[in-house]
This record gives structure tokens, C-alpha cells and sequence, in this order.
């Protein structure tokens, strides 16, 4: 059985009355798919207590952006949390908050922005220049209500996940960040709950983004020039708002000290805007 909170007094009872478990958090806006789910799987492994919760963060979205017509699934959402917690160990628990209203997050007077500089104004900050700061600012919140100890994030979102790297490093937040792979489905489609904004004919089209990135992350590993093919799509193809190879520590070019470089990119289907990314270390052979 899981718990259900929708007010922030009613978890904060349940947190107050935990002791020493060790409490891992998986941050969503709901509408859950198997790429949530494996976070979720994640954190009942390595943890006592999993706080899911479950809130469609106002301050992520920009005035013409989904907010309103986000999908809010919470009967489902519950179900599949509650299918999966009986195939877990009967030590574990899940909890899941999710807030009735933003008031239980953000209460009337609340001004704080968390912001976390110059990396939220590129790549996805470059088309949603506010997005970032949503996002630090409820995450920041979500740390502080659960004061969980391990929080889990997924590598789709990567920019998302660098961005709340370095708010936790720069003010030493006592949390650790667990970053999964990405879940997708059975042609590659990297899950996504906008996926669902798809026509069948969009969707079709939509394959080309991880069919790109695949052929680029070849090219990579067979040491080809895959910069001529990088620019030759991106000339040809305007559906791609962005398509780079980067350092995966930071989203910067390229350099000497580079480890890991993350394929990465935004590709528009309809009006439909998908992202995805692949990681590819630089001595892959
Ligand atoms: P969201 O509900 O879209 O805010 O996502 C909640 C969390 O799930 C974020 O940390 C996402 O990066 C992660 N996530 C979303 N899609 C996937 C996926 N396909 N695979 C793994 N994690 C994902």
C-alpha cells in the first residue's frame, strides 16, 4: 500500500515522524510512464523510504507554453505507483505527494526564485528562458519539504539534470543526485509524456530524431567525420532547433579534458517539441 499526501501539513507529519530511513526522492509532473517508473525502481532499491511527487510546476511553463493542457492523470498516475510497490520488498515504502494545489508549494507571498545563472539561457534556455529557474525553484522546495537524501532525475532531461548539479553543489545542499538512463520505446522514441501531443503521422516523423542521433553516435565510434553530417542535416532540415556534440560535464564544446561527449538535441514533430540525447565516451572504440 502506498501513501497518499495532497497537503503539505499531512506530509510533513509523516516526514516528522521518520528517523533514521534513508529517504530517496523522485521529483515529476505525473502522467507517468516506464521512464518514471524506473526511477521510482531506482530509488526503492537504494532506499528505505521513496517520496514520489507528483505536481505540474506552474513556474517551469512560459505564458504560451502546455501548462493548461499538460496531462493530470493522478487515478492512473496512483495505480501504476501501487502496482509496482507490490513487486517490491515488504520493508520498503512508497509515499507519494501530491499536492491538491501550487499553494502547498508556492504560499501566497512566496518570491523566492532559485536561479542557477548562465547555463539556463542555453540550448532549452535559449526558446524558454524562465524554464530553468521553475525548475531549480520547486526542485529547491521538493529538497527541503522531503529532506530526502538521494534524489533521482533522468538523462533525457540533461541540461535539467547539470542545472541541478551545480545548484546543489553551489549551496552544498546535504543530497546526492542520481541520474538514470533514458527508457524508450520499442523503436527507439525516447518516453516522453508529450509524446501523447503526437499525430500517428507525427510520431512517425518523430523517429528521426533517435535514428539521427544513433547514426551520429556510429560515426563517433568508428571515428568518421560526423561534423559534416551534423551540419549537412542541420542546413537541410529545419526541424531541428538544435543539434550538437558536446563535453557531457557541462554542455560545452568539446576539449583535451573531455571524458564523456553527450549527443544532444531538440527536434520539433508538428508542434510537438521532443528532446533527446545519447552519451558516448570519447575513447569508444
Ligand atoms: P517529468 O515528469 O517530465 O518532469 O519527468 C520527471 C523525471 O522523469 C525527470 O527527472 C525526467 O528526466 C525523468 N524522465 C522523463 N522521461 C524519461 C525517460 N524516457 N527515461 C528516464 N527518465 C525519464
Amino acid at each position: 500500500m502506498i501513501k497518499v499526501f495532497t497537503t503539505k501539513k499531512d506530509f510533513d507529519h509523516y516526514r516528522n515522524a521518520l528517523k533514521s530511513e534513508k529517504i530517496g526522492l523522485v521529483p515529476t509532473m505525473g502522467n507517468l510512464h516506464k521512464g518514471h517508473i524506473s526511477l521510482i525502481e531506482k530509488s526503492t532499491v537504494e532506499n528505505d523510504v521513496t517520496i514520489v511527487t507528483i505536481f505540474v510546476n506552474p513556474k517551469q511553463f512560459g505564458p504560451n507554453e502546455d501548462f493548461d493542457k499538460y496531462p493530470r492523470t493522478l487515478d492512473e498516475d496512483l495505480a501504476k505507483i501501487s502496482a509496482m510497490a507490490l513487486l517490491i520488498s515488504a520493508q520498503k515504502e512508497i509515499a507519494v505527494f501530491a499536492p491538491g494545489s501550487n499553494e502547498e508549494i508556492y504560499p501566497q507571498g512566496f518570491s523566492t526564485t532559485i536561479s542557477v545563472g548562465p547555463m539556463t539561457q542555453k540550448f532549452e534556455g535559449s526558446v524558454r528562458p524562465t524554464h530553468f529557474d521553475g525548475v531549480t525553484t520547486v526542485v529547491y522546495r521538493l529538497f527541503t519539504i522531503t529532506r530526502a537524501h538521494i534524489a533521482y532525475f533522468g538523462q533525457k532531461d540533461v541540461q535539467q539534470c547539470l542545472i541541478i548539479k551545480k545548484m546543489v553543489k553551489d549551496l552544498d545542499i546535504k543530497i546526492k543526485i542520481h541520474i538514470m538512463p533514458i527508457v524508450r520505446n520499442a523503436e527507439g522514441l525516447a518516453l516522453s509524456s508529450r509524446n501523447q501531443y503526437l499525430s500517428e503521422s507525427e510520431r512517425a516523423e518523430a523517429l528521426t530524431l533517435p535514428q539521427t542521433l544513433v547514426k551520429i553516435e556510429k560515426l563517433i565510434r568508428t571515428k568518421q567525420d560526423y561534423k559534416t553530417f551534423v551540419s549537412d542535416v542541420l542546413k537541410n532540415d529545419k526541424r531541428w532547433d538544435y543539434l550538437e556534440i558536446l563535453d557531457s560535464d557541462n554542455m560545452e564544446a568539446p576539449s583535451a579534458k573531455t571524458q564523456e561527449l553527450v549527443i544532444v538535441a531538440a527536434f520539433r514533430s508538428g508542434t510537438t517539441r521532443l528532446l533527446d540525447n545519447i552519451l558516448v565516451p570519447v575513447h569508444a572504440g
